[in-house]
């Protein structure tokens, strides 16, 4: 498990110091690594929270030292260049995760059973993969949209959300649906009076239909909870301390 999980951070630390071209890649990587060691031992922390520490501090500071190159750079690139959002394809043990961005407003599925080639199932549907294999995680190359993102195993599911949204540098956009993925509509209230509990239609005037399932959704305290979860997970609040 330890040992897994070191070769997908591994692979994830090269796909992040890429990006600022260093001189010495490999050498960059061990010294992270070895730094996380070092932390699980003088903290006495688990090595695969000492690894998470290490990687978040990492990207915030790969982050920073990117937005300071590009604020240098003088290019006739137009700003904000309409690009189509990501879709996730998750292993069969990442159908949780799969709900999470549907929530962050993400088209997302998962694979109901194993797959011999998990990365060719993912580009048949024009989507990323999101993995725990650590075998997979060194499929990711130096693509800023990498095909396959390796996802630790070892977080929860809405830190996985989170580290996913801040690997792609990704906002929440308005939820989909949580059980089909398709998309929500607002639906005037009086079109599903007879399907709102009369409790919540003595409160609540906002309705929303999936319209893939027809579910009917409404902004309650559960919806409410999922959302202030998912702004703590938004890249712009990335702050990482140093491990
Ligand atoms: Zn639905």
């Amino acid at each position: 498990m330890a040992d897994r999980l070191e070769t997908g951070y591994r692979a994830k630390l090269r796909w992040l110091l890429a990006k600022v071209r260093p001189r010495r890649l490999d050498f960059g990587v061990d010294l992270l690594v070895r730094r996380a060691r070092a932390l699980s031992e003088r903290e006495g922390v688990p090595l695969p929270e000492a690894l998470a520490r290490v990687y978040e501090f990492t990207r915030w500071r790969v982050k920073k030292r990117l937005e300071r190159t590009a604020a240098c750079r003088l290019t006739g690139q137009p700003l904000d260049a309409p690009v189509r959002p990501p879709r996730f394809l998750c292993d069969p043990s990442l159908g949780g995760l799969a709900r999470w961005l549907r929530a962050a407003g993400y088209e997302a599925d998962w694979m109901r059973s194993g797959s011999a080639d998990p990365l060719a199932d993912a580009r048949r549907r024009g989507a990323v993969l999101l993995t725990t294999d650590s075998r997979q995680a060194v499929r990711m190359g130096s693509e800023a949209m990498p095909e396959v993102l390796w996802v630790p195993s070892s977080l929860r599911r809405v830190h996985q959300l989170g580290v996913v949204l801040r690997d792609l540098d990704l906002e929440p956009r308005e939820p989909r649906c949580m059980a089909c993925g398709a998309e929500l509509r607002a639906v005037p209230k009086q079109e599903v009076a007879a399907r709102i509990p009369p409790r919540t239609a003595r409160w609540k005037d906002e309705y929303f239909l999936c319209a893939g399932c027809g579910r009917l959704y409404w902004q309650g305290t559960h919806w409410q909870r999922i959302a202030a979860r998912l702004q703590g997970e938004r890249p712009s609040v990335s702050a990482a301390a140093r491990p």
